[in-house]
């Protein structure tokens, strides 16, 4: 386990992905990255399965700690001339009464990957979240419940204005404010579904027990960059930073691919996609490296310009020192 996940990613806790292409019946998130596994281990890719505790990025080559083996004292277990970085991101939980019993036997924190599910079909929906994320999965979730009602723990909306008018303007959503989930219930153990949402009004500080057959969580990621904070550049919000369009960081030679860098579409295939940009580019490097054209070890800045930031304008992002930039 690493960050409260199996090897295998965020993918190996979810049930049946439906919008994997190449997939029309969908396929199940485990069978899916063993069978990426697998692939890529036919090409000659050497697994090695331990948890890294610790990365040194300050040289090349990037020295590597792994778990039980990581004292101050220790030689590195692994060095790298170039690194990706695909550790992914965690979606939040709410850890509420009934959570743990009912996660993903009606709980999901990802209605693009679930939704389709045939529990849900026709049935009463909920989803936690103001953000976009919510607004999104709320209207996405229309195509297949009954109705779908999104509670929101404030007043307002976080959410962008068109997302907003959106929801609020969807004829199968209700948005409750004001309002938090309590516990989730349901039919008893094993493999028993959720079924009722005890929710509760936080001003009026009135709680009922509602039909809910599905409850979806959009209440933010947490990406899994402890690993690598304060030797690569994040944002705000602890998201690896990348040159649009690319994989690369702020230190030449280490690339970021998948929701460690993604905060946006976060989807089975946009990972994938991105990690083949950054096999691409991490091959390239190394070529150009040993090709006698040693890349410079300084950190670039993956800045937005401050006048854009100020006057909220698409970012431009400065670069200045990697060569392959
Ligand atoms: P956000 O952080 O924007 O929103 C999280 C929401 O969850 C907030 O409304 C927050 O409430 C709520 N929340 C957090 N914790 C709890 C809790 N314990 N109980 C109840 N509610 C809680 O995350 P998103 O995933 O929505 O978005 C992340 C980023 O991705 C944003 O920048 C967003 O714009 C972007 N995005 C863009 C999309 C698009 O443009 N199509 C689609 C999806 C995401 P509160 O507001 O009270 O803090």
């Amino acid at each position: 386990m690493a960050g409260g996940t199996a090897a295998g990613g965020q993918l190996t806790t979810t049930t049946d992905v439906e919008n994997y292409p190449g997939f029309p019946t969908g396929v199940g998130g485990a069978e899916l990255m063993e069978n990426m596994r697998a692939q890529s281990v036919r090409f000659g890719t050497e697994v090695i399965t331990e948890t890294v505790t610790r990365v040194d990025l300050s040289s090349r080559p990037f020295k590597i700690w792994k778990e039980y083996a990581d004292g101050p004292e220790q030689e590195a277990a692994h060095t790298a001339d170039a690194l990706i970085i695909a550790t992914g991101a965690n979606a939040r939980r709410l850890d509420l009464p009934g959570e743990e019993k009912y996660w993903q036997n009606g709980i999901s924190a990802c209605a693009v990957c679930d939704g389709a599910v045939p529990i849900f079909r026709n049935k009463p929906l909920f989803v936690i979240g103001g953000g976009d994320s919510a607004a999104e999965e709320a209207i996405f979730l229309t195509k297949y419940g009954s109705k779908v009602t999104v509670l929101v723990r404030k007043d307002k909306l976080r959410a962008s204005k068109t997302m907003a008018n959106r929801l609020l303007s969807n004829a199968k959503v209700e948005v409750k404010f004001n309002t938090v989930a309590l516990e989730v219930l349901g039919e008893p153990e094993p493999m028993g579904l959720m079924k009722r949402l005890k929710i509760k009004n936080v001003v009026t500080g009135l709680e009922e027990v509602v039909d809910a057959d599905g409850l979806f969580y959009a209440v933010g990621h947490d990406p899994a960059t402890a690993l690598v904070k304060g030797q690569l550049e994040t944002d705000d919000e602890g998201y690896v930073v990348t040159k649009p369009g690319t994989s690369y960081t702020s230190v030449p030679g280490v690339f970021a691919a998948g929701d460690v860098q993604d905060k946006r579409y976060r989807q089975a295939i946009t990972s994938a996609g991105s990690g083949c940009i950054a096999a691409l580019e991490a091959e390239k490097f190394i070529a150009e490296s040993e090709g006698g054209d040693e890349p410079p070890l300084v950190t670039t800045s993956i800045e937005q310009s401050s006048t854009a930031k100020e006057e909220g304008k698409a970012p431009e992002y400065e670069y200045s020192t990697n060569p392959l930039l």
